[in-house]
C-alpha cells in the first residue's frame, strides 16, 4: 500500500502556500506534488520534526520549504517502517544517543566539580555548626593531650607576668567581640612555653585557644596580641577547624556523617591538631578571620595596622628582609595584607 499524504506545502521564503501531497517510497525518497509542480527529495534533503503531542507534523526540505499535514497517522507508519529498515536512521540514531551521552558525562562532571568546590564546602560548614559542644570539647581536649605527649606543647612554667599579660591582651579580644560573641563555644586561653612549636597561637573548636611564651615576646604590644587573638577568635565563630576537618575527609566521609550520626565526626579529628598547630586553613578562612579580626580592630579604634604588622612578623623567618621584599616571595600572605590595607581605607 503506498500512503499518499495530504498538506499544505510552502515554498522557500514564502508565505504563500499550496495544497500538496505526497508519496513515500521504502528508502525514505519521496515525491511531491503542488499546483501541477512535482518535486522529488531524496531522505537526506529534508527532516521530520519531532512529534510534538497532537500538533501538526511537519517536514523542513534543506532548500528552506515546508510541509505541514495533520495526518499523524502516515507519519508514525512512516517512522515506524523507516526505523526498522534504514541504517542511515540507525547511524542518526545511535549519533543523537553518542551526543547526548557526552553532553551528560560533561554534565555529571561539570556538576561533581561545581559539588567538590561549593557543595562539599557548604555542606561541610552547616555540618560544622551541627556538631554539639560536648563533641566540640572532647575532640578539642583529644587534640591538647596529642600534643603535649608529643612534645608539641610542653609544660614548662611561663612567667606570671607574660602570662598575665596575654590574659589581659585575651580578655580584651572577648569584650571587643562583645554581643556578637556566639553563647556556645567556652573560650579559655592556655599559654605553653613553645621550645617546639616556636611563636605561635591557635584556636581549638571547643574555643580553647593556645599562645606559646614565644609568641607572647614577639609581640611588640598588647594590641598585636589581641589582634592575634581576634584572628583565633574567628576560627572558632566561623568553625574553621571543624570544616577543614570534614572538607579534607572527603565526600564519603561527609556523607556517612550527614546520613549518619553527627558525632561520628570525632572519628575523623585526627588531622585536627596539624590543621591548628600549623595553620592549615584555607586562604579564604583565613582571609575571613583576618576580616573578622581587622574590622574589629578599626572599629575600636586599635586599628588593623596591628594584625598586619603582627603576621608579618610571625611568617618572617629571616629578620633583615624588609617587609615589601618578605611579601614580594609571600603572594598569599601578601593578598591577606592587601586585604587588610583595604579594611583599613575603608575606616579611614
Ligand atoms: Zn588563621
Amino acid at each position: 500500500m503506498v500512503d499518499q499524504v495530504q498538506g499544505i506545502f510552502f515554498q522557500p521564503n514564502s508565505s504563500k502556500s499550496y495544497d500538496a501531497n505526497f508519496v513515500w517510497d521504502a528508502a525514505g525518497s519521496l515525491v511531491l506534488r503542488f499546483d501541477g509542480n512535482e518535486v522529488g527529495y531524496s531522505s537526506s534533503q529534508y527532516e521530520i520534526e519531532p512529534k510534538l503531542g497532537t500538533t501538526h507534523r511537519v517536514i523542513h526540505f534543506r532548500d528552506g520549504a515546508r510541509f505541514e499535514s495533520a495526518d499523524q497517522e502516515v507519519f508514525s507508519r512512516f517512522e515506524a517502517t523507516l526505523g526498522k529498515r534504514s541504517p542511515l536512521n540507525l547511524v542518526h540514531w545511535m549519533e543523537s544517543r553518542w551526543r547526548f551521552a557526552l553532553v551528560s558525562v560533561v554534565g555529571i562532571a561539570l556538576f561533581c566539580l561545581a559539588f567538590l568546590e561549593y557543595g562539599v564546602p557548604a555542606v561541610a560548614k552547616s555540618v560544622a555548626y551541627q556538631v554539639p559542644q560536648s563533641v566540640r570539647r572532647s575532640i578539642s581536649e583529644e587534640s591538647l593531650d596529642w600534643m603535649e605527649q608529643t612534645g608539641f606543647l610542653d609544660d614548662a612554667r611561663v612567667k606570671r607576668i607574660k602570662v598575665e599579660s596575654a590574659r589581659a591582651a585575651f580578655n580584651e579580644s572577648i569584650q571587643l567581640v562583645g554581643e556578637n560573641l556566639s553563647p556556645i563555644p567556652e573560650y579559655k586561653l592556655h599559654v605553653y612555653r613553645g621550645e617546639q612549636i616556636g611563636a605561635n597561637a591557635f584556636a581549638l573548636p571547643s574555643g580553647d585557644i593556645v599562645a606559646t611564651e614565644f609568641f607572647i615576646d614577639l609581640c611588640e604590644n598588647e594590641d598585636q596580641m589581641v589582634a592575634v587573638f581576634l584572628h583565633e577568635i574567628a576560627h572558632v565563630e566561623l568553625q574553621h577547624g571543624l570544616r577543614s576537618v570534614i572538607q579534607d575527609a572527603g565526600v564519603v566521609a561527609l556523607a556517612s556523617i550527614v546520613l549518619g550520626d553527627i558525632s561520628s565526626i570525632a572519628g575523623l579529628a585526627g588531622s585536627l591538631p596539624a590543621i591548628a598547630l600549623e595553620s592549615r586553613y584555607s586562604q579564604q578562612f583565613e582571609l575571613e578571620a583576618d576580616a573578622f579580626s581587622g574590622t574589629i580592630l578599626e572599629e575600636s579604634g586599635i586599628g588593623a595596622e596591628a594584625l598586619e604588622t603582627i603576621l608579618i612578623k610571625l611568617h618572617k623567618g629571616s629578620p633583615d628582609l624588609s617587609a615589601a621584599q618578605f611579601l614580594s616571595t609571600h603572594p598569599s600572605l601578601k593578598q591577606r595584607v592587601d586585604k587588610l590595607r583595604v579594611i583599613r581605607k575603608a575606616n579611614d
